[in-house]
């Protein structure tokens, strides 16, 4: 637990057998108010922590005013419906999340199309085939998953901190910063043991977004500001988040540095690229692997490093 002049954060971790090696969600305690900041997944393994973490502090669900969301993902917004179920209290999160926690039908169904075009253009065959068919099966079942209360968009302020948006690992991803105690709580945007993905996405419109570009951007808005200590959605608390930044910059740059090499010895599509620099990894975590090449691939690109030219519907790059 975290003790601030004027609230306290108190942190519900869960451990995971995944990589992630917890899910942290976050109670901050205010004179008049207990927000909760994310809600973990939906399982009884995270239910019962967050029950355990209410009852140590002296509280109930029922005593929770409000969730925020930091962003869209099942990992970080589990529980909101049995938690609002039970007790109707308000939801807040970038507007961008809603069409994505609501599982809207019209918003899967252009994603699915959005994945099987770009996956045509990086020049992926088979596996790429299976992945628009994995995304299909899932909008199928989404509508299990979605958020059921409404979502109310988040403002630039909220309850004392700055909201900072910080897209990236997702396009509606929000940090909570405060200012004069120097701490963020920061969704997925840095975790101590692993560099967290930017994801390929659409846009609301189904237009492509650049994510590692916006991510790196992110982690550069968050370097400028001062900050003492991060709250992430996984792994320890960061004690020193501007060395892990700067770790993080100098990762995206060696990264693209070794496939502008792969390039250059005349490697030319996404595909080959994703194949060749993951080796086992692109067949058991293709969609991630596709995500860094072609996140990798549009910053080459935006820095004058790569170009690219479509030959038969598929981008070739060269340098
Ligand atoms: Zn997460």
């Amino acid at each position: 637990m975290k003790d601030y002049a004027s609230y306290k954060i108190i942190p519900v971790i869960v451990d995971v057998a995944s990589n992630l090696k917890t899910i942290n969600f976050y109670l901050i305690k205010m004179e008049n108010s207990l927000v909760l900041v994310d809600a973990g997944l939906d399982n009884d393994d995270c239910w019962t922590a967050l029950q355990n973490t209410l009852c140590e502090n002296g509280f109930t669900v029922q005593d929770i005013t409000e969730i925020v969301l930091t962003h869209n993902h099942g990992d970080h917004v589990g529980l909101v419906n049995r938690i609002t179920a039970m007790h109707p209290i308000p939801v807040y999160a970038h507007g961008d999340a809603v069409p994505r926690l609501k599982r809207d039908h019209d918003f899967f169904r252009m994603r699915v199309a959005f994945f099987a075009d770009i996956y045509k253009q990086m020049g992926c065959g088979e596996a790429g085939n299976k992945q628009v068919e994995y995304l299909k099966q899932a909008m199928l079942k989404g509508s299990k998953s979605a958020i059921h209360p409404d979502i109310s968009p988040i403002g630039n302020n909220h309850l004392g901190f700055k909201v900072i948006h910080v897209p990236g690992h997702a396009e509606d991803q929000v940090a909570l910063y405060h200012e004069s105690d120097q701490i963020l709580i920061a969704g997925d945007l840095l975790i101590q043991h692993i560099s967290s993905n930017a994801l390929i996405e659409p846009d609301i419109t189904g237009k492509r977004l650049p994510t590692l570009i916006q991510h790196k951007h992110s982690l550069e808005k968050i370097y400028a500001l001062s900050v003492d200590l991060v709250f992430p959605g996984h792994g320890i608390l960061i004690n020193e988040p501007k060395a892990l930044i700067k770790n993080r910059l100098a990762g995206i740059e060696r990264k693209a540095e070794r496939l502008k090499i792969l390039i250059q010895g005349g490697i030319t599509t996404g595909d080959e690229l994703a194949k060749t620099y993951y080796k086992k990894l692109y067949s058991t975590q293709f969609s991630l692997v596709m995500s860094e090449v072609i996140g990798h691939l549009d910053y080459l690109e935006d820095v004058g490093q790569v170009k690219k030219e479509m030959l038969n519907g598929v981008w070739h790059y060269s340098v």
